[in-house]
């Protein structure tokens, strides 16, 4: 039997720990760790330490989670791993399918934790503009206090000089703009409006250097790694624009905040998008919306102008098919992935299916097509009596009008429910509307519920495309060893299945707003200083400290049975999921009794 002493001695021996200065573990030691229970960890002796950091921001539904487990031992019997260049898996096949349904970027490359994906993302977009004849966009923008991570090149776009510095000798030169954090706004001044003026520094930079750049790189809305700095969302649907504009790549780092934490399942959808061009924000757009709806609708009488709302919200205004496909199957969601759970299928990629129909849609058809994999497929498809129909994704609804009315004819005349009506989300009402689509997405951290190491870089139709073709090297010749791992994705997938069952999205707003009310003396407190939050974070700034304040506040709110970390005088709790609201009694209890302590 290992004794907790005999563990730290050990350790200190043989473990060299991440971002720690060893000798500091002789003030502090590590705790450690024999189990843990949902939101608990638990040490050799049996004491519980509330995790309210999610273990370094990747819990999401506590440690050992009974349907993660299940879902892990499960791919255990089956195939624990295999490699992915040359061989494919149900787990990765499907993951990437419903990570595309969640983001709407289609094409998914698998890493191994938050520093690759960065990396991955970096060399695709210089890759991606090497491709398209325009060698010289190398260049990476990113935001003043930004972290993506401590490999080479990520530390490259990162901003943390603790981190940095000591490497910069190592390092490519990346240029940093003014950070939109709201701690920063001239006194009076909105969130909003400091972070349009902001956007006025990137603006600058790009007008310069678009043509040497390949991509701004941002965490959107909350800067964890500087201390969990917030700012408004305005700023990235200016920043959506900008890089439209000088054609420059926009890479949201999720990594931290994706998978709810910021409230909604990805940050980057809180960023609506601008109103169009001739239609004033107050002006409620009446003429002209509806005018372009009714006219969609006299093209297709069948369709409901609900519909045609729906679509038109979903892209940008314009009634494209993939949108209106979506509301066709929204109720039921045939996917790609649920075919294949229908159908024992070679691990072709499918666009949507409608059963009622006999139908596949595919789009974005011949873009990126390889001839003899497609014609093998919809020989295969045939052999099953379903029929393909290919057209572009943006091609207007007009083109596509024949397959649109018989999906919808097959659709109601079946035994299925009508469509449900919309909701007050999806006819964009209320505070959301439609949201920004980023070129790249790198996800890591809560992907497999903080259970194993995985990431993953979502991108568009567009830039895969610039990718295919017979030459190798147009090719994106990148891999680790553990690329899509089975396991760890099992464990997403079981993470997006418990989203879904659970409704974690609406759940979690109602604990974050018991949770916000439990810490209104904190947020009140004297030594407070802009108390924050936003989803499932929480942070403010301690005031009157002295050096050595984060550690003195660790080891306290252990005292407290709470393990916290704090950044520099930042005191942030960022609890998994499935924290109860005792539970977070006794953290908002906890916070309190550190900041009255004389000593801390
Ligand atoms: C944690 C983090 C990374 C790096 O992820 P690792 O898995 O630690 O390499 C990158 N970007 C952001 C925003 C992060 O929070």
């Amino acid at each position: 039997m290992t004794t907790d002493h005999d563990l730290i001695r050990r350790t200190r021996a043989a473990v060299w720990h991440p971002c720690t200065q060893m000798k500091t573990l002789e003030a502090t030691p590590p705790l450690a760790i024999a189990r843990g229970e949902g939101a608990w960890l638990i040490d050799p002796g049996g004491r519980r330490y509330l995790d309210a950091i999610s273990s370094w921001w990747v819990n999401l539904f506590g440690h050992c989670n009974p349907r993660i487990n299940a879902a892990i031992v499960d791919q255990l019997g089956r195939i624990e791993h295999v490699m992915l260049a040359g061989a494919t898996h149900a787990p990765v096949v499907e993951l990437s399918e419903r990570l595309a349904a969640l983001t709407g970027l289609g094409h998914a490359f698998y890493g191994s934790d938050g520093a690759s994906a960065t990396e991955i993302a970096l060399k695709m977009s210089a890759h991606y503009w090497r491709n398209a004849g325009q060698p010289e966009k190398n260049a990476f923008v990113s935001l003043q206090n930004g972290y993506h991570g401590e490999t080479v090149g990520a530390l490259s776009v990162t901003d943390i000089p603790l981190f940095k510095d000591t490497y910069a000798p190592l390092l490519r030169h990346s240029v940093q703009v003014p950070t939109p954090d709201a701690r920063r706004a001239e006194p009076g001044e909105s969130a909003e409006a400091w972070a349009l003026r902001c956007a006025e520094a990137l603006e600058a930079h790009l007008a310069e250097h678009a043509a040497t750049t390949a991509a701004f790189i941002v965490e959107p809305l909350v800067q964890g790694a500087a201390g969990m700095a917030m700012y408004h969302p305005a700023y990235l649907t200016r920043a959506r624009e900008l890089c439209d504009q000088y054609r420059v790549h926009l890479i949201a780092d999720e990594i931290a905040v994706g998978f709810g934490r910021t409230g909604t399942m990805f940050a980057f959808e809180q960023a609506s998008l601008p109103s169009p061009p001739g239609r004033g924000a107050g002006g409620e757009g009446a003429g002209g919306k509806s005018a372009a709806v009714g006219q969609d609708a006299q093209r297709f009488p069948d369709i409901p102008p609900e519909a045609i709302e729906f679509a038109r919200k979903l892209r940008h205004e314009q009634t494209d098919a993939e949108s209106l496909m979506w509301y066709l199957l929204r109720d039921r969601r045939l996917g790609g992935h649920k075919f294949r759970r229908q159908h024992p299928m070679p691990p072709y990629t499918l666009d949507f299916y409608c059963h009622e129909a006999g139908l596949v849609i595919e789009l974005d058809g011949g873009q990126h097509a390889e001839p003899a994999r497609d014609a093998r497929r919809d020989a295969w498809l045939g052999q099953q009596g379903l029929r393909v129909v290919r057209f572009w994704n943006n091609q207007v609804l007009q083109e596509t009008e024949a397959v649109l009315s018989e999906v919808w004819t097959a659709l109601h005349a079946g035994a299925y429910p009508h469509p449900q009506p919309l909701s007050q989300r999806e006819r964009g009402e209320g505070p959301r509307q439609a949201a920004i689509r980023p070129d790249f997405i790198c996800l890591s951290k809560g992907l497999t519920g903080g259970y194993l190491p995985l990431s993953a870089v979502l991108t568009t139709d567009a830039v895969y495309a610039a990718f295919y073709g017979d030459a190798t090297a147009r090719g994106f010749l990148h891999s680790h060893s553990y690329t899509g791992n089975p396991l760890a994705c099992r464990a997403a997938l079981a993470v997006l299945d418990i989203f879904e069952s659970d409704r974690v999205i609406d759940a979690n707003r109602v604990k974050a707003q018991a949770f916000t009310d439990l810490l209104a003396d904190v947020a009140a407190h004297p030594r407070v200083r802009h108390f924050r939050h936003r989803g499932m974070i929480w942070a403010f700034d301690v005031a009157q400290t002295r050096p050595g304040f984060a550690a003195r506040f660790h080891r306290a709110a252990l005292d407290h049975g709470v393990f916290i970390r704090p950044v520099g005088q930042t005191v942030y709790v960022m609890p998994p999921y499935v924290t109860a609201i005792e539970d977070m009694h006794l953290l908002a209890e906890a916070l309190r009794a550190c900041l009255d302590h004389p000593d801390i």
